[in-house]
């Protein structure tokens, strides 16, 4: 059951969003409230097949190896998961969607292959080193997979039973607020392997420290600072703002 992602040894990893996030998309389909369009299906249809590619076949090799390449998996679903949230062209169902699943699996945002050029974004905790094997929480993040290949197959396969001539169409979005104290960095990619990173400061008074009030409704996000400014102008993927407010 979709609903039971958060259930099967992830208690290490932050699922109650995943969790949430899947009950409600589950209950939008199952009453016929949402049609997902294009861009929805694109996404789930992306981040379903990394689900469900199978490991690569390396019998021969040292043990570590498949190991790596369970935790290589995680993180492709991860990178995808990000590369369709902050590509912004998915509705506010799917993007919680993928938040919630960027927001379990973000231990592996670093591990096994780090992001390739500085500067990155770092995110959580990386895995260290434990006699060459990274400690990564692979199984729990393995157990939230096959609630997540239901759900995106459902999501993928929805519109057959959708009426002839009916549009896409999306709920309202489910608003959700945080407090993260600390830089706020922009990245971006110029070009192929350059990287940029830009701190994002106040409207108001230009201070970058927040501690910052955030809001998202998965189409735009607002960050008050303290001195009451409100900012919206400031190029923040989502991932960049939503991987670093913690959990509630
Ligand atoms: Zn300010």
């Amino acid at each position: 059951m979709v609903g039971d992602v958060g259930v099967g040894g992830s208690r290490e990893l932050w699922t109650r969003a995943l969790v949430r996030e899947s009950a409600r998309v589950r209950r939008l389909l199952a009453a016929g409230q949402w049609h997902p369009g294009a861009a929805d299906i694109e996404a789930a249809a992306a981040v379903l097949a990394r689900l469900s590619a199978p490991l690569p076949a390396r019998r021969s090799v040292p043990a570590p190896a498949p190991l790596l390449d369970r935790d290589r998996r995680l993180q492709r679903v991860l990178r995808t998961a990000v590369h369709h949230l902050d590509a912004g062209a998915v509705s506010a169902p799917v993007a919680a969607l993928l938040a919630g699943v960027a927001r379990a699996l973000v231990p592996w945002h670093a591990h096994p292959n780090p992001p390739a050029t500085a500067p990155a974004p770092a995110y959580g905790a990386t895995p260290g080193p434990v006699g060459g094997v990274g400690v990564a929480p692979t199984d729990a993040g393995e157990a939230l997979l096959p609630g997540l290949v239901a759900l995106l197959a459902a999501v993928t396969t929805t519109t057959a039973a959708c009426p002839p001539g009916t549009l896409p169409s999306a709920p309202v979005a489910v608003h959700w607020y945080g407090r993260y104290a600390g830089r706020l960095r922009c990245y971006g990619r110029p070009g192929p392997g350059l990287r940029t990173a830009t701190t994002v400061a106040c409207a108001g008074c230009g201070a970058a420290q927040g501690p910052w009030a955030v809001s998202c409704d998965w189409r735009r996000i607002t960050l008050r600072c303290p001195c009451g400014a409100v900012t919206r102008e400031h190029g923040l993927a989502f991932s960049e703002v939503w991987l670093l407010v913690p959990e509630v």
